[in-house]
């Protein structure tokens, strides 16, 4: 495809801006998805890179910075780069892990017009502090520093909205998490994500395994009751739907086939390295292209995607009915798996 007439499309992106030197992030998530761009250790992005980024996507609208890849690993240049975006009349968001707690936040902010930061992302999976320092393989993320954050941000109007990622580990302390920030701080803003493709090829990781569709689908019944009680704005995940919704599901109009909407940037010593779709670089690295590139290669499934069962764990695929884990029986009844990109795209 014309990557003019795609880029041109382009109103939001993530941007991972190199590693700063470092092999590892601030944290050792052990479901980290964003660190295993081997190709970009020890490299840190420069501003000409985000220049080049603003001239080549005229309209651009927001722009996600995940740093380096957490923005704590390098605070400076994470608000170098959203200054840069904001002059040219952008607006930014931050997602963190929390780690640095207000220090970070101090950092990023610096000089920024606040009114142009459409929020702050903290990534809590549990409020279980055992099970946070496991899944973030760090010591030093605690709770009170995570709601120093909130109350830093709160005093300043800089929206925060919580972004758990659910594994059958954390999978039913949802609840739990909702009402501690709902509670606590006020917080009306979720977005929840299905855990797994961080699996992919590492099923050693026991605990990172994907939810069970019957219990994903109950996870989100409950979560829509959560977010009618307390008229919380959230994002519920859906990786299996049932019977009567895939009925009513719309696959053809897919975010890849349309591609231009949310686009992922790597800062790399030799260029800027782009997907629309994580999963799928992840499995085939002939997606990736470049910035520069003339003509874009995408993905343009007709039907379901080919690939986004590559996000559901080795043991829900030994019991799908293809064993590829499409379509799973549970107590009588069928589950779908669809791309979790897509998931809004279900017309109720
Ligand atoms: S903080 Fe983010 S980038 Fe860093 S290890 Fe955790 S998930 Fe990966
Ligand atoms: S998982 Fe498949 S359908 Fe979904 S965005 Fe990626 S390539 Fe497209």
């Amino acid at each position: 495809m014309n990557s003019k007439i795609l880029l041109n499309n382009v109103t939001d992106l993530t941007l991972y801006t190199g590693t700063n030197g470092r092999k590892y992030c601030t944290c050792k998530c052990i479901g980290c998805t964003q660190r295993n761009d081997e190709d970009n250790y020890a490299y840190q992005g420069n501003i000409k890179q985000i220049e080049k980024i603003i001239r080549k996507l005229p309209n651009l609208k927001n722009a996600y910075l995940l740093g380096n890849p957490d923005v704590s690993v390098d605070p400076e240049f994470c608000n170098l780069a959203a200054n840069k975006f904001i002059e040219n009349g952008k607006k930014v968001m931050f997602s963190t892990s929390g780690f640095n707690g207000v220090e970070t936040l101090k950092k990023l902010t610096k000089n920024i017009d606040l009114s142009k930061i459409e929020y702050v992302s903290l990534s809590v999976d549990t409020i279980n502090e055992d099970k946070l320092k496991k899944l973030k393989g760090n010591k030093n993320i605690t709770l009170e520093q995570i709601d120093e954050v909130i109350n830093y941000c709160k005093k300043r109007k800089i929206p925060v909205k919580i972004q758990p990622t659910l594994w059958r580990i954390n999978q039913d302390d949802y609840q739990e998490l909702i009402e501690y920030f709902y509670k606590k701080h006020g917080l009306n803003w979720y977005t929840f994500h299905t855990g797994s493709f961080e699996a992919i090829g590492d099923e050693k990781i026991d605990i990172l395994k994907h939810i069970e569709p019957e219990k994903s689908v109950e996870i989100r019944e409950k979560l829509i009751r959560i977010a009618q009680k307390y008229n919380l704005k959230m994002n519920i995940p859906k990786v299996f739907i049932t019977e009567e919704e895939y009925d009513l599901y719309d696959n053809s109009n897919t975010y890849c086939r349309v591609g231009g909407r949310g686009l992922q940037i790597w800062l790399t010593r030799d260029a800027l390295k782009c997907t629309f779709c994580p999963i799928l670089t992840k499995v085939n690295k002939n997606y990736f292209f470049n910035i520069d590139d003339e003509d874009i290669k995408l993905l343009n499934p007709k039907l379901d995607c080919p690939i986004a069962n590559n996000c559901i764990s080795n043991d829900l695929k030994q019991i799908s009915e293809d064993n590829k884990g499409n379509i799973i029986f549970q107590n009588n009844k069928k589950y779908f798996n669809i791309c979790r990109y897509y998931s809004k795209k279900i017309k109720y």
